[in-house]
């Protein structure tokens, strides 16, 4: 598999190995909206208990996909805004199971397949599944044209799977059994580092005489754990139907789910970036209050929150006062407050960049402590072409951004903006610190907005067409009888 672009951003705060377990809290938060999610269908009554591992609520748009009860405790729908808050939370000593006489719905004699696939859902692993191009839920009854199981992440800060990994690799596996009895013929690409560690070696020695997983190795450059840039170099088109594709945890949640019939409600998450005391991987439930982490992990006052990875994660504002189910990282940043007089003219012998133009192009490897600050924003793109180099997608991201600056729409669609995955490295590298990925992200939205009016459109104007065509041929018929 050939890769283009990438780039590893040498960052102060990566978390190591060990993996801490956060102590009980009191109260959880559980967002109901996270980046792909939109939890709306409530299932329970304000003030109800709950056990741990009910449904409190679900996704209609997403095969309702449940957010569940991580805890047993009182449910509270008012409390705060955007959240369903548990309170007096009781520590289980036993963890919830669910057997097939606890699935009413799935209809009398349904195939094992069917089971399965619906206590992924019911059990929260389905939420670990996206599809290669567009990163939504695929349909949980659909059939992928291939599965890729991803044990790399690459983007700092997020939970890497060797973490993950350790202790677990006889579930991993399982795990992708119970995967591949979702399949026909189709094959599970096993993404792993090109490299040769202990762990790399385990794993390979595990999945050894498993002749459907096909072991893809991958140079450790970001984004080339991205599946939508995978889903191209494996020459899987997005024609040919949906490409499930999950992390390591999302493997392990289907072995959870399948082998044992117990929920997910537990996440690993890393906690890292420059403000953290001591870069971890966490061990804590969804809705897990993020201040308490903040509180423990860094010393700073001024520290701003960035839900998920560096380079595509977002500032954790009111709308997320706990972990939410998506959650993978936590970043801790600086938040700048004070102004620097002719920050901009520095020589940045502390500045890592892209740019050989400071003078920390003298110094060997060093990760940099990056703070909130740019130094200058919103400068015209001096055509430099960073952007260009490091986009793993091919596209030229400099032109498409002057296209939809000057709103040219369809100019950008030529040029292949949705060939994008968004993974944020175009903004890192730009010299002028342009938002390219976000006004991409937009143009995607915007486009496939413009597609699906087009399509309602066309559907609207066929109804019109065909009703129009029956009321003539009614009157043709009405006046031959009339004649
Ligand atoms: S244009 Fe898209 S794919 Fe290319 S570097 Fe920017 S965000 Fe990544
Ligand atoms: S990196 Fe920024 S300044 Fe350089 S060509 Fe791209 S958009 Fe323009």
């Amino acid at each position: 598999m050939k890769f283009r672009g990438g780039y590893n951003v040498l960052l102060q705060g990566r978390p190591g190995h060990s993996v801490n377990i956060m102590p009980e809290p009191k109260v959880l938060y559980l967002p109901l909206r996270t980046r792909r999610f939109n939890f709306s269908d409530i299932c329970v009554e304000d003030g109800q208990q709950v056990n741990m591992g009910d449904t409190l609520v679900t996704d209609p748009g997403n095969y309702s996909i449940p957010l569940l009860a991580p805890r047993t405790g009182k449910a509270r729908l008012n409390a705060v805004e955007g959240h369903i808050v548990l309170e007096e939370i009781t520590k289980y000593d036993k963890q919830p199971k669910t057997s097939h006489a606890d699935l009413p719905h799935i209809e009398r004699g349904a195939g094992a397949s069917a089971v399965n696939r619906d206590k992924m859902v019911s059990l929260g692993s389905w939420e670990f599944v996206s599809d290669a191009y567009d990163g939504k839920v695929p349909d949980p009854k659909g059939k992928p044209q291939a599965v890729i199981v991803s044990t790399i992440s690459l983007e700092p800060f997020v939970a890497r799977g060797d973490v993950q990994l350790q202790n677990r690799l006889l579930k991993f596996t399982r795990g992708l059994e119970h995967l591949q009895s979702f399949l026909e013929y189709q094959p599970i690409y096993l993404v792993m580092p090109k490299l040769k560690s202990t762990l790399s070696l385990r794993v390979k020695e595990h999945v050894r005489g498993h002749a459907w997983v096909k072991i893809i190795e991958v140079p450790l450059k970001y984004p080339n754990d991205n599946f939508g840039i995978l889903a191209r170099g494996l020459g899987l088109k997005s024609s040919d139907g949906p490409i499930w594709c999950l992390k390591t945890e999302g493997v392990l949640a289907a072995d959870r789910a399948l082998t044992i019939s117990h929920p997910s409600l537990v996440r690993i998450v890393s906690v890292g970036g420059p403000e953290t005391k001591t870069p971890v991987h966490i061990k804590a439930m969804t809705g897990y209050p993020i201040n308490l982490i903040v509180e423990k992990y860094t010393a700073g006052k001024n520290v701003r929150v960035i839900d998920g990875g560096m380079l595509t994660g977002k500032t954790a504002d009111d709308q997320g006062l706990g972990i939410n189910s998506e959650c993978r990282g936590l970043t801790l940043m600086t938040e700048h407050t004070e102004r620097e007089f002719l920050g901009f003219v520095r020589p940045g012998f502390d500045r890592k960049s892209y740019a050989p133009c400071f003078l920390s192009a003298l110094r060997v490897k060093f990760k940099e402590r990056l703070t909130t600050a740019i130094f200058g924003e919103e400068r015209p793109c001096v055509d430099c072409n960073f952007c260009e180099e490091v986009c793993p997608a091919g596209i030229m991201p400099h032109l498409l951004h002057k296209y939809l600056y000057a709103d040219l729409i369809e100019e950008a669609c030529d040029g292949r903006v949705d060939l994008c995955v968004k993974c944020g490295l175009c903004s890192y590298v730009c010299p002028s610190k342009i938002e390219l990925r976000e006004q991409f992200a937009m143009a995607q939205d915007q486009i496939e907005r413009e597609k699906e009016e087009a399509r309602l459109d066309a559907i609207k104007q066929e109804k019109r067409r065909l009703a129009e065509e029956a009321r003539r041929e009614k009157a043709e018929q009405e006046a031959q009888e009339n004649a």
